[in-house]
């Protein structure tokens, strides 16, 4: 069935590929979006289809649309981004949610949300499956999104307490893949556009941190998914790919990719920067039969060709912390 679907933040790097998906698929796709951290061009080459437009609007304001089906990826994701305005993050989180969540109330319409594993925090738990309740520093320079992500999964569930909303809320574990900023600051991104400048590897730390790196399309795959599973299922859900990885193991990943030789160099590691973290997926891939299905090495193979491809002069940088 065609359905009405608003996609928050769907001009950003998982937004875009989401609504790309949704526009193949024949649904009536509204992209909305204020551009804080990418730009139309991820989104241009839809805006010629007759089931996508495309709205320039702060989710902090309410809006008045009709549709059946929201998701909520509207939220600057990168470290450096969410810190850039940590006020503003949280208001996002927090007053964005609401003004989404009045929107499905008020059209008995279906909401997913874009939540994260930053809700574990620092984990004591490894890896982390959705029952761990997490250890994040509530004053630290990482709280503004990661107490505005467990701020918003509380109004979801509270929605669907009181109204009987239809959520659905997925704990997002780092994603990679085309179209993500070349400016985010995020270690992937970084990693690449220094291999291919043949500048150093800036590493945080000493490199033996852990990530779990999952690629867009596997990733877009398990939000549809969920949102086509039955009602009872309203998460939340991790979705991650559960290859964990060193950061050191990755920057030399990139550097044998890229084949320029780069030299590793080592800088201060940020605060709260957590030690380790990979998903647990056994809820996914029960409830779901989702698990994701491209390795690291692939994945970032079709990375780096993308970022040979572009003309990095083309992006602004949100922000100078990258
Ligand atoms: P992104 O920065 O590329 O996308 C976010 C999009 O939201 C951008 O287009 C941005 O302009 C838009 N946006 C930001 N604030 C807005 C506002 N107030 N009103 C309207 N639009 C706004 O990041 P992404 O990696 O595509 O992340 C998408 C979502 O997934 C985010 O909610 C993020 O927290 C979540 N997530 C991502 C990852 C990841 O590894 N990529 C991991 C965990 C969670
Ligand atoms: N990192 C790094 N070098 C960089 C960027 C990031 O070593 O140029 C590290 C960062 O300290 C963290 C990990 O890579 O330990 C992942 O960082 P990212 O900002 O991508 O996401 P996070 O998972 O921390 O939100």
């Amino acid at each position: 069935m065609i359905k009405r679907i608003l996609v928050a933040g769907g001009a950003g790097f998982l937004g875009s590929h989401l609504c790309e998906r949704l526009v193949e698929a024949g649904h009536d796709v509204i992209c909305l979006d204020n551009f804080f951290t990418s730009q139309k061009s991820n989104v241009a080459h839809l805006l010629g289809r007759s089931n996508f437009e495309l709205i320039r609007h702060d989710i902090i304001d309410p809006i008045l649309l009709e549709v059946d089906e929201i998701y909520n990826l509207a939220c600057p994701a990168a470290p450096g981004h969410y810190q850039y305005n940590p006020i503003k993050t949280m208001k996002i989180s927090i007053l964005g949610s609401i003004n989404l969540l009045g929107m499905a109330k008020r059209c008995n319409a279906k909401i997913f949300q874009a939540s994260t594993s930053e809700v574990y925090g620092d984990p004591e738990v490894h890896p982390q499956p959705e029952s761990y309740r997490g250890c994040v520093n509530p004053i630290g320079p990482r709280a503004c999104y990661d107490e505005g992500k467990r701020a918003a999964e509380t109004l979801f569930f509270d929605y669907h307490r009181m109204n009987k909303t239809n959520i659905r809320v997925a704990r997002i574990f780092n994603t990679y893949g085309p179209r993500m900023h070349p400016f985010d600051g995020r270690v992937v991104s970084n990693f690449i556009r220094q291999a291919l400048n043949g500048e150093d590897i800036t590493i945080f730390g000493d490199g033996s941190q852990t990530r779990s790196f999952c690629y867009r399309d596997d990733l877009v795959d398990g939000f549809l998914r969920l949102m086509a599973a039955p009602n009872d299922l309203i998460g939340p859900i991790n979705l991650g790919n559960p290859g964990e990885y060193t950061i050191k193991q990755l920057a030399e990943l990139t550097i044998e990719l890229v084949g320029k030789g780069n030299k590793l160099i080592y800088e201060p590691l940020p605060p709260d920067d957590p030690t380790r973290r990979q998903p647990d997926i056994s809820l996914a891939r029960k409830h779901l039969d989702w698990e994701p299905r491209i390795p690291l090495r692939e994945g970032l193979q079709k990375t780096i060709e993308w970022f040979r491809s572009i003309n990095p002069d083309d992006f602004r940088p949100p922000t100078p912390n990258y």
